[in-house]
């Protein structure tokens, strides 16, 4: 399976700060932001994000946790309905401006399915998404409102999105398959 590296730790630690700064700006105007990140990628991407806050003087952002599976094989293949596995937000999302984190974009059915989750939870203010690489192929109007980078993909593409929590050390591959 060939691959390339397209971003290396450095530029995802730069990639993930300018998320916060785009974050900061916009939560002027929001309710209380807290981030509630997609297992398992997303779940470490907004700890890290909300390491960032916290260096931006924001030490108090709640962090919560959606699992949501798609029934996927391998990297290669993924089902069409994402299902529900577990929830671990130990907050109100009443009224607050929920931040969903995930690592990867692609049909927007994990996304529809998160914003689902939500919303069963109560009645948030606003219910913006982060993620990290958007890599094209929509299947669902679902846009995210921050981007780390846009990696327009074939469907024989996959994205590694390697992280240190769980891979040991930092770096996105595209990967043909
Ligand atoms: P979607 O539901 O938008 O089709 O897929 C998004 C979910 O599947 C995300 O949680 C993401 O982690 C995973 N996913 C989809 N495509 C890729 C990919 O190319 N690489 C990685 N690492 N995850 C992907
Ligand atoms: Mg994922």
């Amino acid at each position: 399976m060939p691959s390339k590296e397209i971003m290396n730790s450095d530029e995802m630690s730069r990639t993930l700060n300018r998320i916060v700064y785009q974050i900061l700006e916009n939560m002027k105007d929001t309710g209380e932001v807290c981030l509630v990140g997609i297992r398992r990628g997303g779940a470490h991407l907004a700890d890290r994000l909300n390491e960032i806050f916290k260096s931006e003087g924001k030490p108090d952002i709640r962090v919560g946790y959606l699992d949501i599976t798609l029934y996927r094989d391998d990297l290669t293949s993924i089902a069409d309905y994402p299902v529900l596995q577990g929830t671990e937000i130990n907050f109100d999302v009443i009224g607050k401006h929920i931040i969903l984190v995930d690592d990867v974009i692609f049909t927007g059915r994990t996304t529809r399915a998160a914003i689902d989750a939500l919303i069963d939870l109560g009645r948030p203010q606003k219910i913006s998404l982060a993620v990290f690489i958007d890599r094209g192929h929509r299947e669902l109007p679902v846009q995210p409102d921050f981007v780390g980078k846009y990696v327009p993909t074939s469907r024989d593409e996959i994205i590694e999105v390697a992280l240190k929590e769980q891979a040991g050390s930092d770096y996105v591959r595209i990967i043909n398959k």
